[in-house]
């Protein structure tokens, strides 16, 4: 029998995830199904109690829901930096959970974009629930230095502080307002905020795109004012399509034990 799993999320319509995980399914000769589920707001968890009644093996989740999801995941399988969980396996009664954005971006930048995190000066703007998957995977890969600045500078200070408190000063993290970014330069700027939603521009200087220097936005589909404010001040620019199919990948290998290629996907995303 087809082993069934989904996408929830509200909106959803918008998801590539279905496309994704079918390519994926279809590659490696796994049996599954993937569909894209809306689950009303106040709806989330009755919502996955009824895939688990329906069998489902498991289930992506995506906006509003990743902090929700943590809630459902079995204490023993949290572990204690988590704060939103993107991907959970259905076993028996258990639910377990996995973050894989963070594994997703850094995968993209390292593998497909061939850029080393180690020893770069890498700048993070956003401390949203996108940013603060990616803070510990990006700070395994030991850059020379992480600033995460964000509009509302408090929730940069409590990622930063949460990080220090377990690594004991292991490396330079630290987090500064918009205003305060006049004097730096940066290897790699991640833009982990929503503004390209909104085609919002930041309040950043283009100063802060050193020479050579990579422009990451995590959003996917089009230019962003940050996109191309990054482009004119001379810096490399990618999207986050690379790290949309690396996250699904990840999530497929928790899932089914199979690592799928991901660049045929990518450029299938890309072409159509
Ligand atoms: P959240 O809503 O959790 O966080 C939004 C962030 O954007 C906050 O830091 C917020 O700042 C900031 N922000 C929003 N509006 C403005 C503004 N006008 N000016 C400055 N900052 C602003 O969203 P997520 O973290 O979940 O997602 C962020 C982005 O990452 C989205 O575009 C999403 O699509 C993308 N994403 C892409 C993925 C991929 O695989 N490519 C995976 C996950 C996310 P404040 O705290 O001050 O409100």
């Amino acid at each position: 029998m087809v082993d069934k799993y989904a996408v929830i999320g509200n909106p959803i319509g918008h998801s590539k995830s279905p496309i994704i995980h079918k390519a994926f399914a279809e590659q490696t000769g796994e049996d599954i199904s993937y569909e894209a589920i809306l689950a009303p707001l106040d709806g989330f968890e009755a919502t996955i109690q009824s895939l688990i009644a329906q069998g489902y093996k498991g289930a992506n989740v995506t906006v509003p829901f990743k902090f929700e999801a943590l809630n459902l995941v079995y204490p023993s399988n949290r572990a204690l930096d988590e704060v939103a969980v993107n991907t959970l396996r259905f076993l028996g009664g258990e639910i377990r959970g996995d973050s894989t954005d963070g594994t997703g971006l850094v995968r993209d930048i390292q593998q497909n974009l061939g850029i080393t995190i180690a020893g770069k000066r890498v700048l993070l703007l956003g401390a949203g629930g996108a940013a603060d998957g990616v803070l510990q995977p990006l700070l395994n890969e030991l850059p020379a230095s992480l600033v995460i600045t964000n509009r509302t500078v408090d929730k940069a200070q409590t990622m930063v502080k949460k990080i220090l408190s377990k690594n004991h000063n292991a490396f330079s993290l630290t987090a500064c307002a918009f205003g305060n970014l006049s004097d730096a330069q940066f290897d790699i700027v991640i833009n982990a905020t929503s503004t390209g939603l909104t085609d919002t521009a930041l309040p950043i200087p283009s100063s802060v795109f050193a020479n050579g220097c990579i422009a990451y936005d995590m959003m996917y589909g089009r230019e962003t004012p940050f996109m191309k404010q990054a482009r004119e001040a001379g810096a490399q620019v990618a999207d986050g399509l690379g790290m949309l199919v690396e996250q699904a990948a990840e999530a497929f290998y928790i899932w089914r034990g199979v690592r799928p290629r991901t660049q045929p996907v990518i450029q299938q995303l890309r072409s159509a």
